[in-house]
């Protein structure tokens, strides 16, 4: 799924900006990045910045408009700290992640992200589907464009993460003991406890309730009262060899 994710970097100035994004998106685990018309080079900054990330910025395609760019995706999202302007159907980016991993498992989706300077125009907006803003302080929401390629893309992972995992339960379901098989593990306790001396036979005393209360605390799993069975078992072995 995360390989039907573009990041769409439109009109990128900064060389450094480019490789900084590159690598924001790989330690997410997106790789396609995607440029329109890029207003520098990619240089020796680029790559330095994009640290182990050469392959994201060395595969990255280039398109000269964003309807190019956007051409065979499903959604498209544009990212912007002012786009409440627009009164555009807006997503948080939490929202924003859960939308890409529900549409990106069968077709490519795209993330728009402007320019460094000026975001992107209104015209690239509105083809966008929806708008994204990182809800950053409002007196000074604007984040390093990598930056926010980085908050963004770090919000698909985790929608990833969860529904790869609601897919996958993380452990068997735990077995627990009948009401039964409890009552006949309190009995044999019971009856240690006074061959042991422990507590006196028909003398009500709390003992008994009070450990009642401290095995529905810690709920045994089946298996764990079976092991303690198998103690009381060994020890009752014991006191008959010593009488
Ligand atoms: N002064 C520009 C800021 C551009 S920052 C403006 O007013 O739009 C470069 C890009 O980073 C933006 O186009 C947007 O894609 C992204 N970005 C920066 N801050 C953001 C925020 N708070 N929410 C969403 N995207 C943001």
């Amino acid at each position: 799924m995360l390989q039907n994710v573009k990041v769409v970097l439109v009109g990128t100035s900064h060389p450094g900006n480019i490789g900084s994004a590159a690598r924001a998106m790989k330690v997410m685990g997106l790789k396609q990045l995607v440029l329109v018309d890029p207003q520098c080079e990619i240089d020796d900054q680029t790559m330095a910045l994009a640290a182990g990330a050469d392959d994201v910025v060395n595969n990255a395609q280039i398109f000269s408009s964003m309807q190019e760019a956007v051409a065979d995706c499903a959604l498209v999202v544009g990212s912007s700290a002012r786009s409440r302007t627009l009164n555009w159907p807006m997503l948080e980016p939490r929202e924003c992640g859960v939308k890409f991993v529900q549409e990106g498992t069968s077709t490519p989706v795209a993330l728009v992200f402007g320019r460094e300077r000026t975001g992107l125009t209104n015209e690239e907006l509105q083809l966008c589907q929806y708008h994204v803003a990182i809800p950053a302080n409002p007196e000074y929401s604007s984040l390093n464009l990598a930056m926010a390629v980085q908050t963004l893309c770090y919000e698909v992972r985790m929608a990833f993460l969860e529904s790869d995992k609601a897919q996958y339960p993380e452990s068997e379901p735990v077995e627990y003991s009948r009401h039964n098989e409890l009552e006949m593990f309190y009995q044999h306790l019971e009856n240690v406890l006074v061959d042991t001396q422990f507590i006196e036979k028909d003398k009500p005393n709390q003992v008994m309730s009070k450990l009642r209360r401290l095995f529905s605390r810690a709920r045994p799993e089946a298996q764990e009262i079976n092991i303690l069975r198998g103690v009381l078992t060994a020890v009752q072995k014991e006191i008959s060899h010593k009488k």
